[in-house]
Order: C-alpha cells, then structure tokens, then sequence
C-alpha cells in the first residue's frame, strides 16, 4: 500500500480501479515528408475535423457540465479554427518539406514561451488554451486518438492534470473520482467533481508513478490523499466511511426540500449560483429560496459581439419565471480580472484584477451598461427581480449606478415599453473598501452580498490564481471574518439584509459562525444547497450566541479554526 498526498479538491471518498491518462505534451521528431501537399492536406482535413467536435463538444458541456467548460470549448474551437495561426506551420511544411506534427510543435512552443513570459494570468491561460489544442493535434497526426479509455464500470482517473476539455471528454457514467498530479482546487476539473458529486484530489505529486493502471486506489478527497493498493484495514476503513456517506446524503436530500430554520425558529434563505441558462435547466426552485447570484458574464462571452437588449430581456426574464416567483439577484457585467471578452478588445493591463473591471467598466461604457439595466428592468417585470452591482469601492460608484438605472427606466417609459416601476437595487461587497464604508454604503443599497472569493483575495493581498500564495488565500483568514462581521453588523443596523455568494457561504467550517453572525441568505452551487440546509436545520441559533465573540477574540487563524471545528460536526 503506498499513501500520496495532494490537496482535497471535491468531497467524498471513493475506491475503484485505476484508469491512468497520460498526456504529456508531445515532442515529434523532425520527418521529411515527400509530399508537401499531401501533408498539408492531411493536417486540414484533421483540422477542420477538430474543429468540428470542439464545436460539439461545446453544445455537450452546455447540457451537461456547465457554462465554464462550453466557454473553453469555444476558446478551443477558435484556436483550432484560426487560419491566421497555422499559417506559419502551413508554411514551413511547404518550404522545408517536414511534416505538419514537428511544424506545429515549432509553433506551440514559440507562442507559449511568449505567452508565459506575460505577467498576465489571463494570457498565461491563453499559453494553455493553445498547447492542448496544439498537442491534441499532434496526437492526432501521430495517429494517436484523443484521451483514450475504452474500459468499464467506474474508475479513479489519474492523470497529470485534466484540461476543461478533457472533463468535457471524459465518460462521466465512468467517473467515480480523479487524482491529478498538478492543479488547484479551484480548477475546472474540481469544480465538474463537485457538480457531479464525486471525490477528487489535486497536487498529488507523485501519483503517475506511483500508480498502475488497473491498481485499486482509495480516493478521499475529504483529507486529499490516496491510497495505491489499500491494505484490509484501509478497504474496512472505506467502507465503513461510504456507509456514513451515504446515510449523509439521505439526510441532506430530505433537509433540501425543508425551509432552512434553526430549530429555535430562527430562518434564513438558501439560495443558488448560476451563471447561465442551461443550467437553470435542472433548477428546482422549491429546493431553494430562489438564485442568489446570476451571473451575467456568460451572455457576454458566449457571443461574438454585445449581446443585443432582446436577447438579454429573454435571458434575463427565463431565470426570473424558473424561480416562480423566488428572489433572483442578476448581477450586472462582471468583466475584467480573469474573465476577458474578446470584442471588448480591453487594454492589456499590469494588474487586471486592480484595473479596468465590473461596475468601472459599466460606469464608464454608458451604451453597454444601458443596454442591460434597460433588459434587466423589462425582465423584472416577469418575476421578483433584483439588481446587483460588482465590485463597489466608493458611494460615489453606487449613485452612479442607480442614477444609471434611472435613465434606464426612463428612457424606456418614454418609449412606451413596459418595465418594471420599483427594482431593489444592492451590491457586492469584495474589497476591504467596501467593508470600511459599509455603514454608509448600507443607507442607500437595498441589499448586500458579500463575495467572499474577491474580498479573501483583496483583504489578505494574494491573488487567487496565484498557486504559490495558495496558504494565504484562507476564508478563515481572521481580518476576512471581521471584515464579513462588520459588513453584517453595518447591514443591519442600516436595516438591510446581508447575503453571502462566494464560495464560503457553503464552507463547512464558517457555517455556525456565519449562521451566528446573523447573515440572512447563503448562496452556493446547487449541489451543496442540501447539506446547507441541514446544517441549518440541526442547529439551535441559540447554542451559536457566544461564536463570533470567541472567533474574533482570537489572535491566530489555527485557534479561530480550532473553535470553529468544536461546532463543525454539530447537526451532522
Ligand atoms: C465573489 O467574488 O465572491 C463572487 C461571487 O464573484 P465572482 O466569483 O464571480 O468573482
Ligand atoms: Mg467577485
């Protein structure tokens, strides 16, 4: 038996065979080939066929796995569409008579060494975006066919990492965890894991060598680890852990169609995120107390250009009608950090997460940001509509938005179209300047909600993408718990309610302190909303009366955590 260690990316445990992906970056030799044409030929036939499976590939993600994965697909098919890019290994099979794998492997490299020498994170993406594409079609000249494993019954996939499009590839009816040499926990391969439900550990250096294919691997994404060939006490173990499982998730099915109430009476809402459409395709609204973030994002990158004000209204008002009448928080226009969009043709910038993004951009783009308040308003008129601001730093930015929204609302009237006469209007809070004036703030939003996978990120000064800060980046982080604590306490006494859309409105270990604190709503992936909900309903309010006294009292993270994990397990 030998033990790897990575870092827990999806919950649960699993124990199943391993299937092994291999999929280093090809190196071809440099082959004369006799006919340039020929070869030419060959590459663009394989090409185009890419191309076209990428584009499918994109529709199967939009089904099934989601908006994140179709966007890459998308990026994807681009890439292995441009003529532009290939035109240099076009060439070069031309002119020096070699064959297409060794000139496209020249191109890759050169590309990526000056994307990676970038300091933007997004162009380092990009670096990625056009390796796999580069080398899936190495492969494929090679003759070698894409990720290939034509087993059965679930598995443990090992793999030295899983691109989006891998995730997209993989047969899911197979899937029964994942264990990868490299990536975060916030990768997109973690986030399908959670989607699915399935465990999955990232970071487990070590694990292609370790493991065999057709081994046993004990997979617990709970504690990050694995097992190659677990001994009879580790199998006992296995079971016996399953077992629990799944009486827990039994439990947590049940609590999700119950209302989130302590069992002192004391109630708040569970929400969802969604960022697309297709996704609201399975939405239960009576398993929830309606979306708690919309993001807009989607519409925008999915197209080729702005998103028109009508197909926007369509959008906008399908979530609010599949909420039947529940809140729906649509935010506005996110765009900047991480999240491009190619036809905005933004400036490259030193610091795009300090920079040009969200509300700045809305602000200062009057015709973008018209066009869709002028939808978001048409839409409320279809269902219990709010409005949400990103990334607010002063008050002055608030006015500015809703002064927005008025001209929105009257330009509309002045053209006769039916909108909506009172939205409720609220922001975001993710930066440190938000929390220190969220007292002023809090006068004149209707709501908030705090998005703690921003605000963790400009509280502690560690940029979330940045794998070798990773430690810093903690939502127990002690100024990130004062910070969610004031903005709740400022909330409040300026009489509003105080919601929660980052990740760590699902975090196990800030439940009771967030429940203690008074936050009214917690907003997650809809697949947490279940064990929320029960976590919730098995724990008397009263019994957290003395938590973030004591939390926030404390000088070190690990002893806030050490308190926090007494009241973890409590309702399970
Ligand atoms: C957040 O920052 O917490 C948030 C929900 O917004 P996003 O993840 O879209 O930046
Ligand atoms: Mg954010």
């Amino acid at each position: 038996m030998k033990e790897i260690r990575g870092l827990p990316g999806a919950k649960g445990r699993a124990l199943h065979k391993a299937v092994v992906l291999t999929k280093r970056s090809p190196q071809p030799e440099r082959r004369p080939v006799a006919d340039p044409e020929v070869e030419i030929a060959r590459f663009e036939a394989l090409r185009a066929a890419y191309a076209g499976e990428l584009r499918e590939l994109r529709e199967k993600a939009l089904a099934s796995t989601g908006q994140e994965a179709a966007d890459i697909m998308k990026a994807y098919a681009d890439i292995a569409g441009d003529n532009l890019f290939f035109k240099k290994p076009i060439k070069l099979v031309r002119e020096e008579a070699v064959d297409a794998g060794w000139a496209v492997a020249q191109e890759r490299d050169r590309v990526c060494r000056k994307f990676a020498a970038m300091e933007d994170p997004y162009m380092k993406a990009r670096a990625d975006d056009v390796r796999n594409v580069c080398d899936e079609l190495i492969r494929r000249l090679d003759g070698e066919g894409a990720l290939a494993d034509d087993g059965e019954g679930a598995a443990i996939f090992v793999a030295e990492d899983l691109t989006p499009e891998d995730t997209v590839r993989l047969d899911k009816s197979r899937l029964g965890g994942f264990i990868t040499e490299r990536g975060g926990v916030t990768s997109h391969a973690v986030i399908l894991a959670k989607t699915l439900g399935i465990p999955a550990v990232v970071g487990a250096a070590g694990i292609l060598e370790a493991v065999r294919a057709g081994q046993d691997i004990y997979l617990n994404g709970d504690d990050g680890f694995a097992l190659v060939d677990p001994d009879a006490d580790a199998v006992a173990e296995f079971t016996r852990a399953s077992a629990a499982q799944e009486t827990v998730r039994a439990r947590w099915r049940e609590a999700a169609a119950k209302p989130a109430v302590t069992p002192d009476g004391h109630t708040v809402s569970v929400c969802i995120n969604s960022g697309d459409t297709d996704s609201l395709k399975g939405f239960r609204a009576d398993l929830c107390d309606g979306v708690g973030l919309f993001r807009t994002e989607f519409l925008f990158m999915d197209q080729d250009d702005y998103p028109s004000e009508e197909l926007q209204y369509r959008a906008y008002r399908a979530v609010a009608e599949a909420a039947a009448g529940k809140e729906v928080i649509i935010r506005t226009l996110d765009i900047g950090g991480d999240k491009q969009l190619g036809y905005m043709d933004l400036p490259k910038e030193a610091n795009p997460f300090l920079g040009y993004r969200a509300i700045r951009i809305c602000l200062d783009r009057e015709e973008v940001f018209q066009t869709q308040l002028r939808a978001l308003l048409r839409a409320a008129l279809h269902g219990y509509v709010k409005i949400m601001f990103p990334m607010i730093v002063t008050l002055e930015e608030l006015r500015a938005a809703k002064a927005a929204v008025e001209r929105a609302r009257a330009s509309l009237k002045a053209e006769g179209v039916p909108c909506a006469d009172y939205v409720p209007l609220g922001i975001m809070i993710e930066t440190p300047a938000a929390v220190l004036l969220s007292d002023v703030l809090a006068e004149e939003a209707d709501f908030f909600s705090i998005g703690t996978n921003d605000l963790i990120q400009y509280t502690t000064a560690t940029d979330r993408m940045n794998e070798r800060v990773q430690y810093l980046y903690d939502p127990c982080n002690l100024s990130v718990l004062r910070a969610i604590h004031t903005v709740i306490q400022n909330g409040h006494r300026a009489g509003i309610p105080v919601g929660m859309c980052g990740e760590a409105a699902s975090d196990e270990r800030l439940l009771p302190l967030l429940l203690a604190m008074g936050l009214d709503e917690f907003s997650m992936v809809p697949a947490q909303v279940g064990r929320v909900k029960h976590f919730i309903q098995n724990t008397a309010f009263a019994s957290l009366n003395c938590l973030p006294a004591e939390v926030l009292g404390q000088r070190e993270i690990g002893e806030a955590k050490r308190i926090l994990a007494l009241y973890e397990k409590e309702g399970l």
